[in-house]
């Protein structure tokens, strides 16, 4: 797999997938009509639908090893087409136990599968030697009644128990989880997300989570989809955040853009677009 690392100074990071999810787009865009997806159809699949690669980034710095969200989690059946992040992993050379940090950009569902593994009512991790990260607001809102079933429904069995098992770390907006990755808060997909900035031998990248799920919102940043929780500050959080990653011509990890899903924000004619790191 020649293509899937990019360095960042010091820093290592490989992308490994727990595989692919597919969406109709009025699923996926419900508020996005679809005259306006004439002329972009090279953003979607042949059927005209939205496919997700569900992205671990596995990140080497200062002797640690961190992957960045765990995906889906194990496969319901032989056939569904993800679950196969552990075999990812193994096919790199590393087990489960090398990993010593897992950070979650924030707490829905394709971003903790793998968390932990469960055995008749009793959960274990499954990167037995990690400590585990996320954001202080999504761990209230993963808590919030009023949002478990629609926006977090196996936070339940991939999320509350880190708490009980002693590995959970919870986060601010500008942790410092090594020396070189930190996070920064870009709320709104949920309202605790965030990215992690990479800074090494004064080289940066970005970990982008889930500011942007199709390389269509690149041009159009204003398209939310219904995964948005709060399609306003989604937004905000999108434009800002794109502004920086053109200006500063920063590498990107991007969570559900093709593999391996490295690739910069670029302006051409005046219209900006996602131009993929062919490594
Ligand atoms: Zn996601």
């Amino acid at each position: 797999m020649p293509n899937d690392k990019l360095t960042i100074g010091n820093v290592e990071i490989t992308s490994l997938s727990d595989g692919v999810l597919e969406f109709d787009l009025c699923n996926f865009f419900p508020d996005i009509p679809e005259d306006n997806w004439k002329g972009q159809e090279h953003h979607l699949t042949a059927s005209n639908g939205v496919r997700f690669n569900l992205a671990c980034f596995l990140i080497k710095s200062d002797g640690h090893t961190i992957a960045v969200d765990t995906g889906l989690g194990p496969k319901q059946t032989p056939e569904t087409p993800w679950g196969e992040l552990l075999d990812d992993l193994k096919a790199h050379g590393l087990q489960p136990e090398d990993v010593d940090m897992v950070v979650m950009t924030h707490a829905h569902r394709d971003h903790v599968g793998w968390n932990l593994i469960s055995k008749d009512g009793k959960y274990t991790p499954t990167f037995p030697n990690a400590q585990y990260y996320l954001s202080n607001t999504d761990w209230d809102a993963c808590h919030d009644p009023a949002l478990i079933e629609d926006r977090f429904p196996n936070a339940p069995e991939c999320v509350w128990p880190l708490q009980d098992l002693g590995i959970l770390n919870l986060m601010e907006a500008g942790h410092q989880i090594t020396s070189e990755v930190s996070t920064i808060a870009t709320p709104g997909h949920t309202p605790g997300h965030m990215s992690l900035m990479i800074s090494s031998q004064g080289e940066s990248g970005l970990v982008l989570g889930d500011v942007l799920h199709n390389t269509a919102q690149i041009g159009n940043p204003d398209w939310v989809s219904r995964a948005d929780i709060d399609p306003e500050q989604t937004r905000i959080t999108r434009r800002e955040l794109l502004d920086r990653l053109e200006r500063e011509g920063i590498p990107v990890a991007a969570v559900h853009l093709a593999r391996p899903g490295f690739g910069r924000i670029v302006r051409e004619n005046g219209r900006r677009y996602w131009q993929a790191i062919s490594l």
